[in-house]
């Protein structure tokens, strides 16, 4: 139990890690969480594993893994756990702390794609798909992936050329401005 108060205290962002270290500790690795997890068939490591790495102080292995970028942060496994334990309470401290000293994993896209949605958020209050595409597939160079997926919605008008600002920018940029997203 010391190990995960241990470990855990170093991504502090998002709950208090004095709570977040005391709701882990009550798996009992049911794996109720791994059982409803609509992305579990593509995690290298499932949810209840997860939340074991971080009770026996292993979060670097989570860092390291899939897994902590393919969360959906859909909450399905916290509406099943009979602890109340939510992996994304868990996972974003973690993926926050990561993305702030810039250590996340360059092959993998997922911390790419998160990153260039907030950035399309804060600069034009809501997502512009053109834009999001468009950089993504620079920072990736996945230049000619689904091309014909992705003539198919344009011309369904699902991509849009240009951006529509929303209505709320300046309440937008005062939340990013407020949040530890500077
Ligand atoms: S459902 Fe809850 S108690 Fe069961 S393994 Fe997952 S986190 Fe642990
Ligand atoms: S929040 Fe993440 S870990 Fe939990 S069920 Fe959804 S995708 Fe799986």
């Amino acid at each position: 139990m010391q190990q995960a108060s241990v470990a855990l205290s170093s991504y502090k962002i998002g709950l208090p890690s004095a709570d977040l270290v005391s709701v882990v500790n009550q798996c009992f690795q049911c794996c109720k969480c791994s059982a409803g997890c609509p992305v579990a068939a593509e995690m290298d490591l499932l949810p209840h594993q997860m939340v074991r790495l971080a009770v026996l102080g292993e979060v670097d292995r989570i860092v390291n893994s899939k897994s902590m970028w393919l969360c959906l942060t859909c909450h399905t496994c916290g509406a099943r756990c009979p602890n109340g334990i939510d992996v994304p309470a868990l996972l974003d401290p973690i993926r926050h702390q990561v993305l702030q000293q810039k250590r996340e994993p360059k092959d993998n896209p997922v911390p790419v794609f998160h990153k260039i949605f907030l950035q399309t958020v804060r600069t034009f209050g809501r997502v512009h798909e053109l834009f999001l595409i468009g950089m993504y597939k620079m920072k990736t160079k996945t230049y000619f992936n689904d091309m014909e997926l992705g003539w198919k919605m344009f011309q369904k008008g699902k991509i849009h050329l240009f951006p529509h600002r929303s209505t709320h920018l300046s309440e937008v940029k005062e939340i990013f401005k407020n949040s530890s997203m500077k």
